[in-house]
């Protein structure tokens, strides 16, 4: 199928997203699933081990206007291979207007599922998006400890923190398929994630639809961190502490959990 460029310019011409580009056929962005990637710019966090930070920081060397027309038509002609439009980033939701207009469209008039890459802290703009059944699948990390990961002071990434829970309670209202995926820093007290992750899955105690994917924090030369120095304490745990993760969360008492060892970056 192929959607021709006059009728989506005319249509979604006004439609403003800034971002990085698409992949039309991904295999490692969604587990088990082949996905339309397209990668967002901005973000609201400044996580320390982030290897896409030259999107959320809008660099202008990489961020630029999306050309929605080429983009739609480009996911027409790939929706036969695929099961999502899976969009990330950076942090989708800070364009959440344009992405809204984008979903609405996807949804009506190319009919592919679409799934979205979010940090969660960003509670109104995704009320929004499924309250209107834009999105069949989410994905998310769950950062431990938050006040580590989140780059801010312990202060406001407690409020992030709080936003986090509350959408993940929102998500399990909607009970929208939910990818959570656990990056493990090396050297955290199992404790940590005891703790937090307690909180985390309590939120999800009606939902039937999640599953968990325990990897590692990577650093250079696998990717180019925002910190460096902090990926160099924090980066590369053993895979002893995948496995102690993950037996944390199977306490908590998680059916399906996935441990990858070696990470496919999105
Ligand atoms: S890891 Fe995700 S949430 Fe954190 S800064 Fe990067 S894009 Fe934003």
């Amino acid at each position: 199928m192929t959607i021709t460029v006059p009728e989506t310019r005319g249509k979604l011409g006004r439609v403003k997203l800034i971002g990085s580009g698409w992949k039309p056929v991904s295999m490692v962005d969604v587990y088990n699933s082949v996905t339309f990637t397209l990668w967002l710019c901005g973000c609201n966090l400044r996580c320390p081990f982030c290897h896409n930070w030259r999107l959320a920081i809008n660099d202008i060397h990489l961020c630029h206007r999306i050309d929605v027309g080429k983009l739609l038509e480009d996911l027409g002609s790939a929706k036969p291979l695929i099961d999502y439009l899976h969009i990330t980033g950076g942090e989708p939701l800070t364009q959440y207007r344009g992405l809204m207009e984008l979903l609405t469209y996807v949804r009506d008039s190319i009919g592919v599922d679409t799934s979205i890459n979010t940090n969660f802290t960003l509670y109104k703009p995704l009320e929004k998006i499924l309250g209107e059944n834009l999105v069949d699948h989410l994905a998310t990390d769950l950062k431990i400890p938050y006040h580590l990961l989140y780059g801010y002071s312990e202060n406001i990434a407690g409020k992030l923190w709080r936003l986090y829970l509350k959408t993940l309670s929102l998500v399990a209202e909607y009970n929208t398929p939910l990818e959570l995926r656990i990056p493990v820093a090396k050297g955290i007290d199992l404790d940590e994630y005891v703790k937090y992750g307690g909180q985390a899955i309590k939120q999800l105690e009606k939902h039937s639809r999640f599953y968990i994917i325990i990897q590692p924090l990577l650093g250079p030369p696998i990717t180019t961190p925002r910190n460096e120095e902090w990926c160099r304490e924090y980066c590369d745990p053993g895979e002893d502490e995948l496995d102690r993760v993950a037996g944390v969360f199977k306490k908590l008492g998680v059916d399906k959990i996935i441990v990858r060892k070696t990470l496919s970056l999105g």
